[in-house]
């Protein structure tokens, strides 16, 4: 979808936030006031983010949709378990391996959680709908069901148990 950019792009952006579901009346008396720009918010990512003496780390290691708000803390604990991995060892270069097999196994867990908030949060349609009718009064009754990934790190469960937890389907 081509990038909404600038204010001549407003138009476009009123009428697509109709098209997902914004009454007309909300943008009624708006105005633009701020600068109009959008970004790109899919996950990418590298397989193994160290090789020959080079680490990758935050977001050049892999993004997440901030929708989520995961990306500083990646970031954040990228640097740290590299800095643990390097003052364990005089063998950098296995120390910057330990370290990007650490990040896979992290951001797998991270990517996945964010997939579940996605789904059952944002997607629309109606087995969506169906979801969360199961869902939510569930989660709203017990909040232990809630993945905690986003809020604990990627050391949280997040197997198929969380899953069907999560989900209700338990
Ligand atoms: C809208 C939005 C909301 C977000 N909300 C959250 C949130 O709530 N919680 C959360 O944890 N994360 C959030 N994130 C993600 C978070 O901002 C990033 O994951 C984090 O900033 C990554 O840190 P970084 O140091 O890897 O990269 P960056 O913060 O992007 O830092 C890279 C720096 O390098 C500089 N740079 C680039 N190229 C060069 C060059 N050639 N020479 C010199 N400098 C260069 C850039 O200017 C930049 O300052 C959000 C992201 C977005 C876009």
């Amino acid at each position: 979808m081509p990038r909404l950019q600038g204010a001549s792009s407003y138009d476009r952006f009123r009428t697509e936030a109709e098209e997902i579901g914004v009454p007309r009346d909300a943008f009624a008396a708006a105005r633009l006031a701020g600068p109009l720009a959008t970004f790109e918010g899919a996950d990418s990512w590298v397989e193994h983010p160290y090789r020959d003496g080079v680490a990758l780390l935050g977001d050049a290691a892999a993004t997440s949709d901030p929708t989520w708000g995961q990306g500083m803390s990646m970031a954040l604990r990228g640097a740290r378990v590299l800095r643990d991995a390097l003052a364990g060892t005089d063998d950098w270069d296995a120390a910057g391996h330990a370290y990007a097999a650490d990040h896979d196994r992290a951001y797998a867990v991270v990517h996945r959680a964010d997939g579940w908030f996605e789904e059952l949060f944002m997607e629309p349609g109606p087995e969506a709908d169906e979801r969360r009718a199961r869902a939510f009064p569930l989660l709203a009754a017990d909040p232990t069901r809630v993945v905690d990934v986003p809020s604990s790190g990627p050391e949280s469960p997040c197997d198929d148990a969380a899953r069907h937890r999560f989900f209700g389907e338990d």
